[in-house]
């Protein structure tokens, strides 16, 4: 008979959220992950920085951590999308909050499949909202990328260029200009604007020899093959590149979060973001985020770190919870 009723529900089997699930399925909980399969990174071929898999592909890394969590037979995956969820009380005494052992949440997959769970972890990262260039989706991932720790050293010494739509990606351009001596910044943006850098942003990238093209971006250039070539501007003219690093605008797939009624606050990149504390739990009781859908600036190996210690959380108040409903059955009762 197909099991609806888990100890903890995980939206998400990302990176996040399978760290999380590997964490409770050691501790024998029965875990139900679902994940849409669209990792925020499975355009790039190869993933960086990540110890013991660098320069491999970040979806091989992904299957590992499924065939991994295989060991655990209270862990089940699950290909699909978590449509709704909602706030129950299983048994009287809240969700999260209480001495309970009832569930906390009831979620519908996309199928109509409902399930139902003590506790809840929210790991959907995001996605990335590119600026409107035509040609630049096409080289998300493959030529053109957003993280310079992630794809930069495979650039080093190429030319470079950067679309700046946001003045903090002026720190990620002098990072880069680590990596190679020839970095263009393109700040006038797209034919729908740019940013007006601020003065002391300009020396320090005169300062360093990056070049400033006040022209508007265009188009990206590829050749017939599919790989970037160049920067079309809008008068036409055609500057040569090897690769493009652009600031896109996070958006978190915080639906399932909003519903739920977690609390936001807007982060020093605009974007409103979940507050969760150390251990991933936000300020609904029994709910938990973790990995990119918390911060933008998440790695795998940061999503993972996270993912990991929201699952030992989550579990650790579980045994407390149980602790004190086993404390309760064996109370002497008032004769
Ligand atoms: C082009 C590119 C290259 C990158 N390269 C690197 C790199 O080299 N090294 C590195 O460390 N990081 C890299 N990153 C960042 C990396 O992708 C993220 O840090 C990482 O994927 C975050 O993991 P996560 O588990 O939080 O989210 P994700 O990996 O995005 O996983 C979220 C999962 O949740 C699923 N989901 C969403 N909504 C629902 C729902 N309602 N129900 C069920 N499932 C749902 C999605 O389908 C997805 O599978 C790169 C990012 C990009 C865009």
């Amino acid at each position: 008979m197909q099991q609806t009723t888990w100890d903890v529900i995980i939206a998400g089997g990302g990176s996040a959220g399978l760290s999380a699930a590997l964490m409770l399925g050691r501790m024998r909980r029965r875990v139900l992950v679902v994940d849409g399969g669209a990792p925020r990174n499975r355009f790039a071929g190869h993933m960086h920085g990540v110890l013991g898999r660098d320069h491999t592909s970040p979806l091989d890394l992904l299957a590992a951590g499924r065939a991994e969590l295989g060991r655990y037979d209270g862990v089940v995956i699950r290909s699909g999308e978590i449509a709704e969820a909602s706030v129950i009380d299983g048994d009287g005494d809240g969700p999260g909050g209480g001495e309970g052992l009832g569930g906390g949440f009831a979620v519908t997959l996309a199928d109509g499949e409902r399930h139902e769970a003590r506790r809840m972890l929210l790991a959907t990262g995001l996605r990335d909202e590119l600026p409107d260039v035509p040609g630049l989706t096409e080289q998300w991932g493959r030529g053109a990328f957003l993280c310079p720790y992630c794809d930069g050293w495979e650039h080093r010494d190429r030319r470079i260029a950067v679309l700046i739509t946001n003045p903090m990606y002026v720190h990620a351009t002098q990072i880069l200009r680590q990596l190679s001596p020839d970095v263009t910044v393109f700040a006038a943006g797209t034919a729908s604007g740019g940013i007006e850098l601020a003065p002391e942003a300009r020396a320090g990238l005169d300062a360093r020899g990056i070049a400033v093209e006040e022209r508007a971006v265009e188009a990206v250039v590829a050749d017939e093959q599919g790989a970037l070539r160049g920067i079309r501007l809008t008068d036409g003219t055609v500057t040569a590149a090897d690769v493009i690093f652009v600031s896109a605008t996070p958006v978190p797939n915080d639906a399932l979060l909003r519903t739920l009624g977690a609390e936001f606050a807007t982060g020093p990149d605009g974007v409103d973001w979940v507050q969760v504390d150390a251990m991933g739990r936000t300020s609904v009781p029994g709910l938990s985020a973790a990995g990119n859908l918390t911060d933008g600036r998440s790695s795998v190996p940061y999503a993972m770190s996270a993912g990991s210690m929201a699952g030992a959380a989550i579990n650790g108040e579980l045994v407390e919870a149980e602790v004190r409903a086993a404390l309760s059955n064996t109370a002497p009762t008032a004769a």
